[in-house]
């Protein structure tokens, strides 16, 4: 599950046909995660069948519309999306002017659960494999599913008339596939070029930095919802980003001025680039214990 999680994660989350400052070599292999035989891996079991995931991104969609309607009532001189230079040191935003309202979503674990692959991956031993990634693009649709509550938020966001868009690193070779997946999941529709925006659409790889400046310049964002930081600003991804560095940068002043304020996370622990880290990451000799 740690191989599948880990090469599907950086696929989804943006590092598949990366830019240099990406970090695009995964850390050796580790032992799959223990999943009881004839079970799903314990995320799987989590995010996709647990009430408690299910409430959780009900929570998160909820505040996205609620949020939406409240924005939308007094024109914000910015967008939410970071002006190019920008640092979240320093941060500066794209101005909004009388550009009309969007809010961009990330497409995968943010707006639909691809619960189908997901399970192939892990019945196989957990290797991610670009092969039927590719034709899950093309022909999923029907199959997956918009994740709990977003129906409702983006009919709420169209309502409030705030345009809803799409920037995801799915392919723009599969633009249908991705157009006609998000519409059967009951999304609406997603126009590649205009309210779906995919990785080959410009040179930037799988940063989703150039596209949100695309999206920006035509529109005043007043929302970004992801399921990881990469959906928020590619300085997060910057190649050989110390964990601790990257936990500083996310969960500073800057970044904490915006989560739950223009900026809005899924939470996603079927894969994800956090995925690299090791015990010295998530605890301390301050927190080590051992029973007498
Ligand atoms: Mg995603």
């Amino acid at each position: 599950m740690r191989g599948l999680a880990l090469t599907a994660g950086l696929l989804l989350a943006g590092c598949a046909s990366a830019p240099a400052e990406v970090a695009t070599t995964p850390p050796p292999p580790a032992a799959a995660a223990p999943a009881e035989a004839g079970k799903p891996p314990v995320p799987l079991q989590y995010l996709y069948g647990s009430a408690e995931a299910a409430i959780a991104v009900r929570a998160v969609n909820a505040r996205i519309a609620g949020y939406g309607a409240w924005r939308v009532k007094e024109r914000p001189r910015d967008s939410v999306v970071l002006a190019p230079g920008a640092t979240m040191d320093a941060p500066r935003f794209e101005p909004c002017g009388d550009k009309p309202f969007a809010a961009v979503f990330d497409a995968d674990e943010t707006l639909i659960w691809n619960i189908a692959p997901m399970r192939l991956f892990a019945e196989k031993g957990g290797a991610f494999d670009l092969a039927v990634w590719d034709q899950w693009e093309k022909t999923g649709a029907g199959k997956a599913k918009a994740m709990p509550g977003t129906v409702e938020m983006v009919n709420a966001l169209r309502a409030a008339g705030i345009t809803v868009i799409a920037n995801t690193n799915r392919s723009a070779g599969n633009a249908k596939g991705s157009e006609d997946t998000l519409r059967a999941a009951g999304l609406g529709e997603f126009k590649h070029g205009e309210t779906l925006f995919l990785m080959g659409d410009d040179a930037g790889g799988s940063s989703k930095d150039p596209r949100r400046a695309t999206i920006a310049s035509k529109y005043c964002v007043i929302i970004l919802g992801g399921d990881q930081l990469g959906d928020f600003s590619q300085q997060f991804n910057v190649k050989d980003l110390p964990a601790a560095q990257r936990m500083a940068l996310a969960t500073g002043p800057a970044a904490t001025a915006l989560w739950d304020k223009g900026w809005f996370l899924f939470p996603n622990p079927v894969y994800g680039p956090w995925q690299t880290l090791g015990w010295d990451d998530i605890s301390s000799t301050d927190s080590e214990w051992k029973p007498r």
